[in-house]
């Protein structure tokens, strides 16, 4: 569920300014709370009285995401709108298994019900970062809590027993992919108790999200600027823009992270058992085929 469009958290790099996303006015600022989400949810759970009468639920398996690909759903509107929160009580009264994926320690607020759902049905905790340096998150992610702070909670969330784990993407070009970089990310990430780091790099796609990650980036380094036009050309007209960096990129940065993680122990995917009773059958054997692709990229980069 993205229960917010728009997002405080003002990240340098976020892809939900693209156009193609549809998220009008200032993306920082004009934030679109989803004040009807909760009772859609409970019609598309079909746990509406009426509903439960006719069609009594039927459960599939599967759970929640609470995510935000443009909108934090733990950003600062969260502390006062509760809508996050309503959605994970109505989860722990109905036995629905949670992903939550933040950059916030607001999370921390929700640990009871988190705790409550992972001793029932399962719950985890992501928290995405891009660096473990507070001083340069302060400039690539100026709404959201310091890195430091995210991994506290994971920490405090990891001590109550809730499975969570870190997103370390995107990294940052020229700022947070080098090798030592991505090294203490995985380093901090294995401090707080982190079950799994899932790795990625940035993608810029042109227009608005390009020219304003240049211009926070790149406002007081001419070079810089123009190195992260280089990496990131764009495409002819017409073709669809995934804002992919220039051939051999994410490959360069993949062998960094293969052996951090390898140094660290460190799964690079959300281990199956963790999350083995919410697949089905089929789910589980797509979901073992990738894992397996993954761990053969990886050890293929250690060689
Ligand atoms: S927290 Fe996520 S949605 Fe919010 S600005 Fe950062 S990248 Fe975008």
């Amino acid at each position: 569920m993205n229960l917010y469009r728009g997002c405080a958290h003002n990240c340098a790099y976020c892809d939900g300014r693209a156009e193609k996303y549809r998220v009008d006015g200032d993306f920082a600022a004009d934030i679109q709370v989803k004040t009807n989400a909760v009772a859609l949810l409970r019609k598309e759970l079909g746990l509406e009285a009426a509903q439960q009468e006719l069609f009594p639920p039927a459960r599939h398996g599967g759970f929640l995401l609470l995510g935000g690909g443009v909108g934090d759903s733990y950003q600062p509107a969260e502390a006062r709108c509760r809508i996050t929160r309503e959605v994970l009580e109505l989860l722990v009264a109905h036995g629905i298994p949670v992903h939550v994926l933040t950059k916030s320690s607001l999370v921390l607020r929700d640990a009871e019900l988190l705790e409550r759902l992972a001793v029932s049905v399962g719950a985890a905790v992501s928290f995405s970062i891009s660096t473990a340096d507070d001083s340069l998150a302060a400039l690539l992610e100026p709404g959201a809590p310091l890195p430091s702070a995210r991994l506290q909670a994971l920490a405090e969330l990891r001590r109550r027993g809730i499975n969570g784990g870190i997103f370390l993407m995107p990294v940052v070009p020229f700022l947070s992919d080098g090798p030592e970089q991505i090294e203490r990310s995985v380093a901090a990430a294995a401090r707080a108790g982190a079950q799994y780091v899932v790795f990625g790099g940035m993608t810029l796609k042109q227009g608005r999200q390009k020219e304003h990650f240049i211009g926070v980036v790149g406002g007081d380094d001419a070079d810089l600027a123009v190195r992260i036009d280089h990496l990131y050309p764009g495409v002819p007209a017409g073709r669809p823009d995934w804002g992919n960096a220039a051939p051999g990129y994410y490959r360069r940065i993949t062998r960094a992270f293969a052996r951090a993680a390898n140094a660290h122990g460190m799964p690079a995917r959300i281990p199956l058992a963790l999350c083995r009773h919410l697949l089905s059958a089929q789910e589980l054997s797509v979901v073992s085929a990738e894992h397996a692709q993954v761990a053969a990229e990886m050890a293929a980069y250690l060689r």
